[in-house]
């Protein structure tokens, strides 16, 4: 079973990709990882990355073509495959078809997890942790129980992320449309796009992708 897994930043896709690890044995294949992996590595493919890195270019689509094909051929046929931010253009997805083909395998399912972009700016901006233990609040769903106290260890002190705000939120679900635009059509054609609530607690969301993956 090989799918490709798509969300914007916050829509929980990490955690379902890891669930899916832990529970179906599937191999989540984000390309920065791989890359990062190969360099440290050395394997040829990650010193031709290398190379073209330190040059300040662009690692190629043949390049990344390639690291996906080790990272197959190192997985064998019963680890299903959870692409992670590639394919990003039309020519990536014809040559992700190309390499699975050439692997014996095909893309299964194409799942989205969607979220509402104001009910998504509200749960990233309301986050907020203590600076002493770093347990997690958020501003609508999980105050404090005494207002300005840590639950966990009395501290009083909190913080925020940086990025934690509503323009930054709103950029990289612009970005994430930007990105999907090119390639979500191609596997509508095909059929094989299912959407699922991103908005849904953690465990919904898994049960959701269970019974689309069956
Ligand atoms: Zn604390």
């Amino acid at each position: 079973m090989d799918i490709i897994l798509l969300g914007p930043p916050g829509a929980g896709k990490g955690t379902q990709a890891q669930r899916l690890e832990q529970q179906r044995g599937m191999r989540q294949l984000s390309t920065g990882d791989m890359l990062r992996a190969a360099v440290k590595a050395g394997t040829p493919v990650g010193l031709k990355a290398k190379a073209v890195m330190e040059r300040g270019e662009l690692v190629s689509d043949e390049i990344v073509s390639e690291l996906i094909d080790a990272e197959l051929t190192a997985m064998g046929a019963s680890t299903g495959a959870i692409f992670d931010g590639y394919p990003r253009t039309a020519a990536q997805a014809a040559s992700l078809d190309e390499i699975l083909a050439s692997h014996g395998r095909s893309l299964d399912h194409v799942i989205e997890l969607e979220v509402d972009e104001d009910a998504l700016v509200e749960r990233i901006t309301g986050r907020f942790t203590c600076a002493s233990c770093g347990a997690g609040y958020h501003d609508t769903f999980k105050q404090p129980v005494v207002e300005g106290v840590c639950d966990s260890c009395g501290g009083t002190e909190f913080k925020r992320r940086p990025d934690d705000n509503e323009e930054t939120v709103r950029t990289r679900m612009a970005e994430y449309r930007a990105k999907t635009a090119p390639i979500l059509p191609i596997y509508e054609e095909r059929g094989i796009v299912s959407r699922v609530d991103g908005m849904a607690s953690i465990d919904e969301v898994t049960g959701a992708i269970d019974a689309i993956l069956g």
